[in-house]
């Protein structure tokens, strides 16, 4: 068992803000990570709305997070939190192979992509059916790819696939992208990419690999039958929140509802990023939350020392 001051589950920009707060302010802080540290950033392949970096690299910027942590002496240790359970010392956290034990926790574990739950999805995952532009994208060279979804990251990984592949058909079930304009435009002007809006998926078709992706129209119920070696999907995400069934600090949708101070309603327990309860999702969200929730965390395991 490993026993520390403050334990944070997730190493995305937000599990990484709280450890470098916590750990300045001289406390003992251990990240748990189930994957590579830099969460959900590594799934795209540029970001250009972060303070002080213009247009980055997404990889660029997560190494030079990484890095930051290490040179403060952080590391973070591999695994899957299962369960989180309230102790006498303050919280439990089991992985697979280890339990932590911790006076204050924050949970920055983000979200993950939500799926669209039609016909085929799950047979064909990693088969031509993708959640990650920037993770399979190679695999679809010169060939025909649709992607479902109209918010920003939709239409920003449309355009990154519009590079790779033969041609994108964007497949979008309102009427109006709900993206930002600017990137809006940028996909109208390209001449690889075609929309179809209003419609729905109906199924992924293909025997061993995707071929094509069926789609109906709200107007008038017919369908028709897009080509497509790649499908990627980016119709929303829910959160990573799993392991605290049995600590009543999340919404119905398993959202963590967290005060501005980033404190849920269990003394000791925080949450910072993408996995709480609120409107916007983005790097700099994600590290205010969790330069807030460190900051929250220190103050209370101070206030749990013995006053001299
Ligand atoms: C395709 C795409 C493009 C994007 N583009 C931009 C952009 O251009 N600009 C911008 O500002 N934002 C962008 N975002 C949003 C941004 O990536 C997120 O808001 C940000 O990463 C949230 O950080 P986080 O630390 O809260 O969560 P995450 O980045 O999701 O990190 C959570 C971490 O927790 C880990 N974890 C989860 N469950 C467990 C568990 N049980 N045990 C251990 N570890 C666990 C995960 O593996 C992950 O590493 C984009 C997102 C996507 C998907």
């Amino acid at each position: 068992m490993i026993l520390t001051d403050l334990l944070i589950i997730g190493c995305g920009p937000a599990g990484m803000m709280a450890a470098i707060y916590a750990k300045r302010a001289n406390k003992n802080v251990h990240i748990i990570e189930k994957s590579s540290p830099g969460g959900r950033v590594r799934s795209t392949f540029q970001v250009e709305n972060y303070l002080g970096f213009g247009r980055v690299n997404a990889e660029e910027l997560v190494n030079n997070m990484v890095m930051h942590l290490r040179d403060l002496g952080i590391e973070d240790d591999y695994g899957t939190v299962r369960t989180v359970e309230r102790t006498d010392l303050g919280f439990c956290v089991k992985t697979d192979d280890e339990t932590y034990c911790a006076k204050a926790l924050i949970v920055a574990s983000g979200t993950r992509p939500k799926p669209i739950g039609c016909e085929n999805e799950k047979r064909l995952l990693s088969r031509g059916v993708s959640y990650c532009a920037v993770c399979d994208g190679f695999f679809y060279e010169n060939k025909p790819v649709v992607v479902i979804g109209g918010g920003d990251s939709a239409l920003d990984e449309s355009l990154y696939l519009a590079n790779i592949s033969s041609h994108v058909t964007v497949v979008h079930d309102l009427d109006q992208f709900t993206a930002s304009k600017g990137i809006v435009e940028k996909v109208m002007r390209s001449p690889k990419i075609s929309i179809r809006q209003g419609v729905d998926i109906v199924r992924f078709q293909g025997e061993d690999t995707l071929e094509s992706v069926v789609i109906r129209k709200h107007s008038d119920q017919s369908e028709e039958e897009i080509v497509a070696s790649g499908a990627f999907i980016y119709v929303g995400n829910q959160p990573e929140t799993a392991f605290l069934a049995g600590i009543n600090v999340t919404d119905k949708q398993g959202f963590i509802k967290a005060n501005t101070e980033m404190a849920t309603s269990v003394p000791g327990l925080f949450a910072a990023g993408d996995v709480t309860k609120k409107d916007y999702r983005l790097i700099a969200t994600a590290i205010s939350d969790g330069a807030i929730a460190a900051l929250g965390a220190v103050k209370y395991l101070d206030s749990l020392q013995p006053r001299r």
